[in-house]
């Protein structure tokens, strides 16, 4: 699905991502780790088209989306994305957010894209809060909504950017099940994330991100009981 191949990225004089390389294949959860400004959202950030890539390339589905011809709204209608801060518009229900993109950016008809909406609602376990405003839900809600708003598009690729980092501990698992519940239905998804408990737990591959650089890569399994690099030791030593 997803080929990022000598990405890098630089703002001023600082290099954030140094030739990164990265495979993402259909059905396959990949988790990003690293400390804090390795440079996780960034390499997001370049897949959806939100940053320019300063060299390198980033394939989806075959087509080469960092060509200069490729336009990103095109891009982002294939690609779904969640932050940390779910960024919902307040002055629209959970309906009216779920449905804004699939009838604003894909033509789907109301009525069809209010019935979708509320079959993904009820799927999660929200169906009472359609008519909601998001200042009335918790924050896990919110997140919970926000992911689905992203799924409402059927995106080919989702992409989580600490999405549970924001939340009050108590509500982290309701988010956390539903991208366990995603991962069974065979949704091909690139998480950044601080969690190696879910990054153990959802992973097909774990890689980890050392200031820029991908160092290493491998299945949980092997990735959290026998690391290869030094650094990626360091690292592990110190979050778990
Ligand atoms: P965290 O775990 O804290 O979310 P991260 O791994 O996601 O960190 P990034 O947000 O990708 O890290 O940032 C990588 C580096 O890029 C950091 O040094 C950051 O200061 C820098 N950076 C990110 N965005 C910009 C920007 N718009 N302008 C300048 N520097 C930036
Ligand atoms: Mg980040």
């Amino acid at each position: 699905v997803l080929r990022v191949a000598g990405v890098w990225k630089h703002y001023h004089r600082h290099s954030v991502l140094r030739g990164v390389d990265l495979s993402v294949d259909s059905h396959e959860v990949v988790c990003l780790i690293g400390a804090s400004g390795s440079g996780k959202s960034t390499l997001l950030r370049c897949v959806n088209l939100l940053e320019t890539v300063d060299d390198g390339t980033i394939h989806l589905d075959g087509d080469e989306i960092t060509d200069v011809r490729t336009d990103p709204d095109q891009v982002r209608k294939r690609i779904g994305m969640v932050f940390q801060s779910y960024n919902l518009f307040p002055s629209m229900t959970v309906l009216g957010n779920i449905t804004l993109a699939p009838r604003k950016a894909h033509g789907v008809a109301r009525a069809q894209a209010e019935e979708e909406a509320r079959e993904l609602l009820a799927r999660f376990g929200l169906a009472d809060k359609a008519g909601a405003y998001p200042d009335r839900l918790s924050g896990g809600q919110q997140q919970r909504v926000a992911i689905i708003r992203a799924l409402a598009t059927r995106p080919r690729l989702l992409l989580l950017d600490e999405v549970t980092s924001a939340l009050d501990p108590a509500l982290v698992g309701e988010v956390l099940d539903i991208i366990r519940e995603l991962k069974t239905t065979g949704m091909t998804m690139v998480l950044a994330t601080h969690e190696m408990g879910l990054a153990r737990d959802i992973a097909d591959k774990v890689c980890f991100l050392d200031g820029g650089v991908l160092l290493e890569q491998g299945p949980p399994e092997r990735f959290f009981s026998e690391p290869c690099e030094p650094r990626t030791r360091e690292f592990l030593r110190r979050v778990l």
